[in-house]
């Protein structure tokens, strides 16, 4: 039988996860099944801790500010030291050695060191946050501002030796209603050692840590050249051993690598353009939001008429079918060039710029996760123009090349039903994508993914050149569709493609104005973040009705294909494997954010994906 060693009510000190802060919390429950704590800190954020994170508030010194003097037995040991001893410096350098302990539980190393001396011998520069965590950078960002106020009574010199005390205070950023602020300044039982400790993750890490990111780095290009080389065969089967490896000098081809690099040049001109809406993205830790050109309709539209123009000037796309091989290898090769480049830069933004996953302090799970949330070059966003133009946009054309040599191959004189169901599908995907472009800025990967092999691989490789499977392989493996079977699969898609973009739509209307009166009657959750959460309407269906749409869209697209051969399935068999990982990384998240508010609306909602089924 477990022992409960805290009671509801009972104030104690809380661990804030990933870090080695305590803070005084008040527990609410204990849930013998989790055999976890349900806490609640000051600025109303609950949490459910461990037994082993979570103190007894007798086990903790207190030292304090003149306001908790009665409960400060530093202060009353110190009493000679008067506050009016205390200098402006000694308060700055107190603060700096808060700062300085913060490098020291979320800094990579080297940086780390650096920021380390730099905060001890400037104790008046402003401090830069470097916790990736909302939580504390908000703490820090209070503890740097404090540095100079006259009233800081704090002892300075003891601390800097003892190298072990860290000046925090919290205040309510939920309603704007101030919180009386207490500050603790914490000494924990066991010494902490004066040397700089190992940099700590400050999120669990994804896709199997790091081995998994060795695992995946490997894998996903490997996985690729096999799906390329398979539907060339013409018994594509999954099951089939691989193919053997055409000579590698083969695989490269310079004016493949060419074409890449002219495309992906045309659309960040089409990018840049001054053309399109200016949008705002989300607020970012630090309260800044950026600015995005959302001018993606656009850019598809220019492109269409650039290679509609270009056929009619007798260029032959079906290089592109006849090329395949060569054209992503050549991405391949830039999208990892780009991850190198976005890793290295990674190591000189400041803190706060960076993601809460990807810093684990692992070199090759960094490299794989992203490391930075949005690198710039000026205003030139890398992840956001990665995401929506070239890979996207080239997979339309793509599909276009294929249905061209579709025409050759089969001496055609149009496209097959199934080819123009599967480009048009995807073309309509492809346009709803970039005509509501601005919906991106408030999903998973824009918001919460740092920028690193993982994406830049995905939406340079992985988007155009196995999305495009099922066009490829119907080049070369016909499937007649009669009319029952075209009006069936067009029903799947319109539905499919209903569910998803009035579910997306919603939520990104109620993210962007939650007073919006269009969604009055929508019923929602608050949260201690201030954010609600919406429990009736598409959200209140299942907790990710956007995933239910894209994955019937997903059977529509393979469904032309035929049940010869696994292989154009492969979309849709990937897919669920996706969205149910990324589920639940959504749900991990969300319940990191939210606490009991998330686990409110996951009792509303009882289901993930599928009504009744999962
Ligand atoms: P979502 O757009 O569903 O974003 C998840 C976020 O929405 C959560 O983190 C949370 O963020 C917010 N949220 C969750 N529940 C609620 C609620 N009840 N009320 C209000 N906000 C809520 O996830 P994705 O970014 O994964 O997907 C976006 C779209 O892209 C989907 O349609 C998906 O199918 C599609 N997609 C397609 C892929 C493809 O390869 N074809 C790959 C991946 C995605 P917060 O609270 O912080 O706002």
């Amino acid at each position: 039988m477990p022992t409960v060693r805290f009671q509801s009510g009972e104030m104690v000190m809380g661990r804030w996860p990933g870090s080695n802060l305590y803070y005084e919390v008040k527990v609410l429950r204990f849930s013998p099944k989790s055999q976890l704590y349900t806490v609640i800190y000051k600025d109303g954020t609950e949490l459910e801790l461990k037994d082993q994170d979570i103190k007894s508030a007798t086990g903790f010194r207190t030292r304090s500010r003149s306001r908790s003097r009665s409960r400060s037995p530093a202060r009353r040991r110190s009493r000679s030291r008067s506050p009016a001893r205390i200098t402006r410096r000694s308060s700055s350098r107190t603060a700096a050695v808060a700062a300085a302990a913060a490098i020291t539980e979320s800094t990579p190393n080297s940086r780390r060191d650096a920021k380390l001396k730099d905060v001890l011998e400037n104790p008046t520069k402003p401090v830069e946050n470097n916790s990736n965590n909302k939580h504390e950078n908000k703490e820090e960002n209070d503890t740097a501002n404090k540095v100079t106020e006259p009233e800081a009574k704090v002892e300075a010199e003891p601390e800097m030796s003892q190298g072990r005390y860290n000046l925090r205070r919290r205040k309510d950023d939920g309603d704007a209603k101030a919180v009386e602020v207490k500050q603790l300044q914490l000494e924990e039982e066991e010494a902490k050692p004066t040397t700089v400790p190992a940099a700590t993750s400050t999120t669990p890490l994804d896709f199997g840590g790091r081995i998994g990111a060795y695992f995946w780095l490997l894998f996903l290009p490997a996985w690729v050249l096999f799906l390329l080389l398979q539907v060339t065969l013409v018994d594509p089967s999954l099951a089939n051993f691989p193919p053997p490896l055409p000579p590698l000098e083969t695989l490269f081809d310079g004016q493949a690598l060419g074409i890449v690099l002219l495309w992906t040049l045309f659309q960040a001109l089409l990018y840049i353009l001054p053309v399109g809406k200016l949008s705002e993205g989300m607020p970012l830790r630090t309260g800044e939001r950026l600015k995005y050109r959302t001018n993606g309709f656009f850019a598809i539209v220019v492109s269409a008429v650039a290679v509609a123009a270009a056929v009619y000037q007798g260029v032959d796309l079906t290089y592109i079918h006849s090329n395949f091989l060569q054209l992503a290898v050549a991405s391949f090769l830039g999208s990892f060039l780009l991850s190198v480049y976005l890793y290295v830069r990674s190591r000189y933004v400041p803190p706060d710029q960076l993601a809460l996953g990807g810093n684990s302090g692992n070199v090759v799970y960094d490299f794989f996760k992203g490391h930075e949330l949005n690198p710039r070059i000026k205003n030139f966003d890398l992840k956001f123009f990665c995401e929506m133009r070239p890979g996207l946009i080239g997979w339309c054309v793509i599909n276009f090349a294929m249905a061209l040599a579709e025409m050759q191959e089969q001496h055609l004189e149009a496209p097959s039903h199934a080819m123009i169901l599967v480009n048009l599908f995807q073309l309509l995907y492809v346009v709803d994508g970039l005509w509501n472009e601005e919906a991106i800025l408030t999903t998973m990967d824009l918001m919460h993914d740092g920028f690193g092999f993982m994406l830049a691989f995905g939406d340079l490789v992985w988007v155009p050149f196995t999305y495009s499977l099922q066009a490829y392989y119907l080049v070369t493996h016909p499937n007649p569709l009669g009319l029952p079977a075209l009006i069936a699969i067009v029903a799947i898609k319109l539905l499919g493609f209903y569910i998803f973009r009035m579910s997306n739509s919603q939520k990104n209307a109620f993210r962007r104005n939650p007073s919006d009166p269009k969604l009055a009657h929508l019923k929602t959750i608050p949260t201690a973040t201030g954010k609600s959460l919406l429990v009736s309407g598409w959200w209140g269906v299942v907790r990710h009705p956007n995933y239910l749409g894209d994955l019937i869209m997903a059977l529509a697209w393979s469904l032309p294909c035929g049940f010869s051969h696994l292989l154009p399935w492969y979309y849709m068999i990937y897919f669920i494997i996706l969205l149910v990982h990324r589920n639940s990384r959504d749900m991990s998240e969300c319940r990191r954010k939210y606490g009991s508010a998330w686990d409110e609306y996951c009792q509303t909602v009882r289901y993930r994906i599928i009504p009744g089924i999962y």
